[in-house]
């Protein structure tokens, strides 16, 4: 792996993903692939180079990886759950039709890909508790979900097919400080840090005792890293891989934040849309796959991961780069 494009390097995970493999890989090998309107910037933006790339124009992909000699592609173009109901057509031409054009050029340019999937790609069928890696995934209810679990056969499709090399997780709620979240169904979890820093108090807007899984930012990286080089030999499974790291309804998490801030207060105010999505969810997925297939193991938990957002989020606001 020496040349790297990543599609959606301004969002919450590449803005991470991007910094993360050019400390791996070097700077110079890690192109960050945004769309005009979410240009890299800062950091991001200082330290490699960078690129328009769209995923549904599949000729400038091309000219991007050819002109990069890229050999591995990040694909984390995507509307997320939320937003994807508010605009499903588009939400196919940016996960289906956008994928599609990104394994085409993997396939005539010898790339490997990773494209996410998501807790998402599981319906109301679906068995909730300890979700097993292969399972019902036909009783999908969002357009999200839709995109996913095709997404993972298309991709699978191309490596049964062609011999293109892909990989991917299906990621759970993730948690980070850097980069907000793009308008999905557990954004509240990231959410509550920043309002229980700004004000002492949360207006969450999914219900008590709704379960699901979440990791924090570091471990979805590690995950990707991990994956990625995993020898191929191992991989019974390649889209997409359940990661789990923990799992929690919104009065735990506040509980773990009133340990640090005894007065921290939370009340609900239930979002119709993210409630349906969250009740079609699973509770906690089982990875046993990824464990025995590539060694994933997660680093942190609810506990260990509040010590850290609580830090984080108050640095940033303390140096005034949130109000
Ligand atoms: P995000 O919304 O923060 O970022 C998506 C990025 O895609 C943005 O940079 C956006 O500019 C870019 N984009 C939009 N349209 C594009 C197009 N036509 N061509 C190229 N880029 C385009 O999302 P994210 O949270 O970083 O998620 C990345 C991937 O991970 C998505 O596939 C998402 O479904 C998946 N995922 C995320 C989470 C999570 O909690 N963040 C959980 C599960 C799965």
């Amino acid at each position: 792996m020496e040349h790297i494009l990543i599609i959606g390097a301004t969002g919450q995970i590449g803005s991470e993903l991007t910094m993360e493999l050019r400390k791996r890989y070097g700077n110079a090998n890690v192109v960050a692939g945004y769309i005009p309107g979410a240009e890299p910037k800062g950091e991001l933006k200082e330290s490699g180079p960078s690129a328009i790339a769209d995923v549904t124009d599949g000729e400038a992909i091309a000219s991007v990886v050819k002109e990069y000699h890229i050999d591995t592609i990040y694909n984390l173009a995507a509307l997320l759950s939320v937003v994807a109901e508010s605009k499903p057509k588009l939400a196919w031409k940016i996960g289906i039709d956008g994928l599609w054009n990104v394994l085409e050029v993997a396939r005539e340019q010898g790339c490997a890909v990773f494209t996410p999937s998501s807790i998402g790609a599981f319906g109301k069928d679906t068995p909730k508790d300890k979700t097993p890696q292969d399972t019902l995934q036909r009783s999908n209810t969002t357009i999200y979900g839709v995109c996913k679990v095709t997404g993972e056969l298309l991709s699978d499709y191309y490596f049964n097919r062609f011999g293109v090399d892909t990989r991917s997780v299906r990621f759970p709620g993730l948690i980070s400080y850097v980069t907000l979240p793009g308008g999905g169904t557990t954004d509240y979890a990231v959410e509550i840090y920043y309002d229980a820093i700004r004000r002492g108090a949360f207006t969450c807007n999914v219900k008590a005792g709704t379960y699901m899984d979440m990791m924090y930012m570091p471990d979805a990286l590690n995950a990707v890293v991990q994956l990625m080089e995993a020898d191929p030999s191992r991989l019974k499974h390649r889209n997409s891989f359940n990661i789990a790291a923990m799992s929690f309804e919104p009065g735990q998490i506040a509980a773990e934040i009133r340990k640090h801030l005894p007065d921290f207060k939370m009340d609900y105010q239930i979002d119709p849309v993210k409630q349906a999505i969250a009740d079609s969810w699973p509770n906690s997925m089982d990875d046993s796959c990824a464990r025995e297939e590539w060694g994933w193991k997660p680093e942190y938990n609810l506990q260990n991961m509040t010590v850290d957002m609580l830090v984080k989020v108050k640095e940033k606001f303390d140096k005034g780069l949130i109000k």
